[in-house]
């Protein structure tokens, strides 16, 4: 009745993309983002077929989610970089999962965690450079890379990687940002530590600027096959949506002129005319702020959603186009209707569209 079709195949696709971009000039690792449910596409589906394809790291915000992937079996590089003061280190170090460090605290509970274990712990240092988020400020660095070069030097951890993250506010501002992430790097050099890998850029980043990639990018939304930009240029960069989201009509009626549909009336029947009610509502994660503005395909013909989403279903004036029961209502992920489109129509970015579905949305992986 309601399905998020997954195209793993799409997904594959979208990586090989990205992966020739960033080694057409020298070698770049690629970490894959599957965060937040990988972007609601599923993670552990999504994980293992990243895994298949060879990916060098997996990217996930909390230690929770890096625990789920491990419970599945997953074996490749994880890293997670968002703690709560609480998490279990333990769990890391044990299951080899890589670290952000952000803080003289946090380094003392990985290294209390590594000396219970006697396992050295991989650590990749944040550098706040300017986003404000989680990190070390530039001004506190010295104090923490001397405190980490006496932990690699006990064997307690590993310098594995020295990270930070852009603010995409414009390229003045992220050019600020890379000379700050230099300067960082110079420190940490300075301080005799080498890293495996230095990273900077998501996806935005990672097209464009091909000077600050480093050793590896962190790729997101550009893996779900779209753009990071606001300017629906996913298909110019040769990405694939992974993401389809459909559902059928459950009914059809006919109604006169004048009648009012859906809460609040928003929309009134100005002839004579047929209305299909889809079994989508804000429940799955449809913006309730896009009513009169989201379209949809039914039997290749868009149709506004003119009336009001409701939690478990929405109503659409389909005319006299010939549509009944059972026919597929596609909600985006095609080429001619995207998450874009979906976003424009609530005010908001592609991110958000795909990771918030979910509800009573069955997901189906092909491909
Ligand atoms: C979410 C996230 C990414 C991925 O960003 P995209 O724009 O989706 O590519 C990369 N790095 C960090 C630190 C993140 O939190």
């Amino acid at each position: 009745m309601r399905k998020l079709t997954i195209d793993l195949g799409a997904l594959a696709n979208n990586l090989s993309t990205m992966r020739k971009l960033v080694n057409s000039d020298r070698e770049t690792k690629v970490l894959g983002v599957v965060k937040a449910n990988a972007y609601g596409h599923g993670m552990l589906e999504v994980a293992k077929r990243l895994e298949q394809e060879g990916i060098d790291f997996l990217g996930v915000a909390d230690l929770e989610e890096a625990r789920t992937l491990r419970s599945a079996g997953i074996t490749s590089r994880i890293l997670a970089w968002l703690h709560d003061p609480s998490d279990d280190f333990v769990f890391a170090v044990k299951h080899d999962v890589d670290l952000a460090v952000s803080s003289a605290d946090q380094l003392m509970r990985i290294t209390k965690a590594s000396d219970s274990l006697a396992k050295p712990c991989r650590i990749h240092i944040k550098v706040d450079t300017g986003l404000s988020r989680n990190g070390v400020t530039l001004t506190d660095l010295d104090e923490l890379l001397a405190l980490i070069k006496t932990a690699v030097d006990q064997g307690k951890v590993i310098a594995s990687g020295i990270f930070s993250h852009l603010s995409s506010t414009g390229v003045q501002e992220d050019l600020a940002q890379i000379a700050r992430f230099d300067e960082a790097l110079a420190k940490a050099e300075s301080h005799g530590l080498n890293f495996e890998v230095r990273h900077l850029t998501a996806s935005d980043g990672t097209l464009s600027y091909p000077q600050a990639r480093y050793d590896m990018v962190r790729i997101g939304v550009a893996l779900y096959g779209l753009s990071p930009f606001s300017d629906n240029r996913a298909k110019e960069f040769g990405l694939k949506p992974v993401m389809k989201a459909t559902a059928s009509v459950v009914q059809t009626k006919r109604v006169p002129a004048g009648e009012g549909v859906s809460y609040g009336y928003l929309y009134k029947t100005s002839r004579e005319t047929t209305l299909a009610l889809v079994p989508v509502g804000y429940a799955e994660g449809l913006p309730r702020n896009a009513s009169t503005k989201a379209k949809v395909l039914i039997n290749g013909k868009e149709h506004f959603i003119q009336s009001r989403i409701a939690m478990d279903q929405f109503v659409v004036d389909v005319g006299d186009a010939s549509v009944s029961p059972g026919d597929e209502v596609i909600l985006f992920g095609t080429d001619n209707l995207t998450a874009d489109d979906l976003a424009n129509a609530a005010e908001t970015i592609n991110y958000e569209i795909v990771t918030r579905m979910g509800g009573r949305f069955i997901r189906e992986y092909v491909g």
